[in-house]
C-alpha cells in the first residue's frame, strides 16, 4: 500500500485547492506529485507524460498558484502552446475552473474559428493564454498579441507539434517570449527528436517521466454478462458473494445510483462506501483511506474515481453499468491489475447498453469474453443477448444516428 498522497501537502494556494475540490480530483497523479513542487519552486520542467496522466492540471495548478493578475498589462503572463483546437479547449476548461477561484483571466486563440472574439479577448487582457501555433502567430503578426510579459511558457504535446511540422512556428513563438521566463515542456515521449529540437528551450530542467497509461486493456482479464436492467442489483450481490467482497471497486452511472447501490450492499451485510462528485473532499478521502486499510471492502464509484488515483491491489472491478464514453471503461478497469498484480473485471450489459459495449470493444480492438461463471445467476427476464459473432471491427451507427433512430443494436 502506498503512502497517503494529498494535494494539501504540495504547497498550492488555498484558492487553487478550492478549484481542485471543484474539479473533484481526490489525489494527485504521479506526474502531478512530481511536477507541482518543481514548478512552484520556479524550476523548468521537462516531462514525459501522455494525455490522461493528469498533465494539464500538473502545469496549471502550480503556475496559477504563483501567477500575477492582469493589472494595466494586457499581454498574458502565462502562455500555453498546444497542437490542436481540441486540446486547447480541454486546457481552457480546466483553466476556467481554476480562474473562477483565483480571479485570473484566461483566453484562447485557436484556428478554425473567427478572429473577432479572439482579438477582443486579447484587447481586454488576459493572464493565461492557451493557443495553437498558427493562429497565435497570425494575431501576433497583426499586432493583436504581444508575448513580452510572458513569465511562464508551456509547450504541451511537444512531440505532436513536431510531428505536425510546427517546429518553425514554435521557434518564432519562443523567440517572442522573454529570455528569463520559466519553461515547462510536456511531451508523450522524450525522443531524440524532441530533446534535440525543443529540449534546448528549457534551462536546467527537472526531468519527469511517468509510466504510459492504458496497457491495462491488454493485461486485465475482462468479462461481460448480458442481464436485464432490473436484475443488475441482484446479480451484483450474488457476484460479490461468490467472488469475494474484499478490495472490490464497483462502478456505476450517476451519483444517486452509487448511493443507492451502497445502501443495498450495506443492507445485505457488505461493507461498502460511495465515492463520487457529490461527496466532499473529506468524505472521499475518508472512503479511500478506509478502503486502503481494509475497513471498507467495496467502493461504489462514479467515474470521478476512475482516473488518476492509485488504489493498489484491487482484486476486481465490477461495472454495473456500461460507461457512455468508451475511454472511461479503460480508466475504470485500470484500477485493477496494477503494478504486476493480475486483475480481472466484469461488466453487466443490458439491452440499452449494447452499442456502448460495442464502442468499447471497437476502441480496444478486442472482444470482451463472456463471464465463464454465469451459470446459476438470475440475470432477469430479458437479458441482453451479446452476439457471439460480433467483431470489434464492425462499423457501428454514430451516436447521433442512435439518438435519432432509437437504434439499440
Ligand atoms: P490530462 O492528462 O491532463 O489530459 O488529464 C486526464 C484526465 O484526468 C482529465 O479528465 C482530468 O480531469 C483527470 N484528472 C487530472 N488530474 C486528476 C486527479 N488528480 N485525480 C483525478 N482525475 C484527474
Amino acid at each position: 500500500m502506498g503512502a497517503q498522497k494529498s494535494f494539501d501537502d504540495l504547497g498550492l494556494t488555498g484558492e487553487v485547492l478550492a478549484a481542485v475540490n471543484e474539479l473533484a480530483y481526490v489525489e494527485p497523479t504521479p506526474v502531478q506529485m512530481k511536477a507541482i513542487p518543481a514548478i512552484l519552486a520556479g524550476r523548468d520542467v521537462m516531462a514525459a507524460a501522455q494525455t490522461g496522466t493528469g498533465k494539464t492540471a500538473a502545469f496549471l495548478l502550480p503556475t496559477m498558484s504563483r501567477l500575477d493578475r492582469v493589472g494595466r498589462r494586457r499581454g498574458p503572463s502565462m502562455l500555453v502552446v498546444t497542437p490542436t483546437r481540441e486540446l486547447a479547449q480541454q486546457i481552457v476548461e480546466v483553466a476556467s475552473v481554476i480562474c473562477a477561484h483565483t480571479h485570473h483571466r484566461s483566453a484562447s486563440v485557436v484556428g478554425g474559428v473567427g478572429y473577432e472574439l479572439q482579438r477582443a479577448a486579447l484587447k481586454r487582457g488576459c493572464d493565461v493564454l492557451v493557443a495553437t501555433p498558427g493562429r497565435l502567430l497570425d494575431l501576433m503578426g497583426e499586432g493583436a498579441c504581444s508575448l513580452g510579459d510572458v513569465e511562464v511558457l508551456v509547450l504541451d504535446e511537444a512531440d505532436r507539434m513536431l510531428d505536425m511540422g510546427f517546429l518553425p512556428d514554435m521557434r518564432r513563438i519562443v523567440a517572442a517570449c522573454p529570455q528569463n521566463r520559466q519553461t515547462l515542456l510536456f511531451s508523450a515521449t522524450l525522443s531524440d527528436d524532441v530533446l534535440q529540437n525543443v529540449g534546448t528551450l528549457v534551462r536546467d530542467p527537472v526531468r519527469i517521466e511517468v509510466a504510459p497509461k492504458g496497457t491495462a486493456a491488454q493485461t486485465i482479464e475482462q468479462y461481460v454478462l448480458g442481464v436485464s436492467a432490473e436484475a443488475k442489483k441482484r446479480v451484483l450481490v450474488e457476484v460479490l458473494r461468490r467472488e469475494g467482497a474484499d478490495r472490490v471497486i464497483v462502478f456505476c452511472r450517476g451519483k444517486h445510483r452509487a448511493d443507492h447501490l451502497c445502501r443495498i450492499l450495506c443492507k445485505k451485510g457488505f461493507s461498502a462506501a460511495p465515492i463520487h462528485g457529490n461527496r466532499s473532499q473529506n468524505q472521499r478521502a475518508r472512503a479511500l483511506a478506509q478502503f486502503r486499510s481494509g475497513e471498507v471492502g467495496i467502493l461504489v464509484a462514479t467515474d470521478v474515481l476512475a482516473r488518476g488515483i492509485d488504489v493498489s491491489e484491487v482484486s476486481y472491478v465490477v461495472n454495473v453499468d456500461v460507461p457512455h464514453e468508451a475511454e472511461s471503461y479503460i480508466h475504470r478497469i485500470g484500477r485493477t491489475g496494477r503494478a504486476g498484480v493480475r486483475g480481472w473485471t466484469l461488466m453487466f450489459v443490458d439491452e440499452d447498453e449494447y452499442l456502448d459495449l460495442r464502442d468499447i470493444e471497437r476502441l480496444m480492438g478486442k472482444k470482451i469474453a463472456d463471464y465463464p461463471k454465469a451459470e446459476g445467476l438470475d440475470v432477469g427476464e430479458h437479458p441482453a443477448r451479446l452476439d457471439p459473432a460480433r467483431s470489434p471491427r464492425d462499423r457501428l451507427p454514430s451516436k447521433k444516428a442512435r439518438k435519432r433512430t432509437g437504434r439499440r443494436r
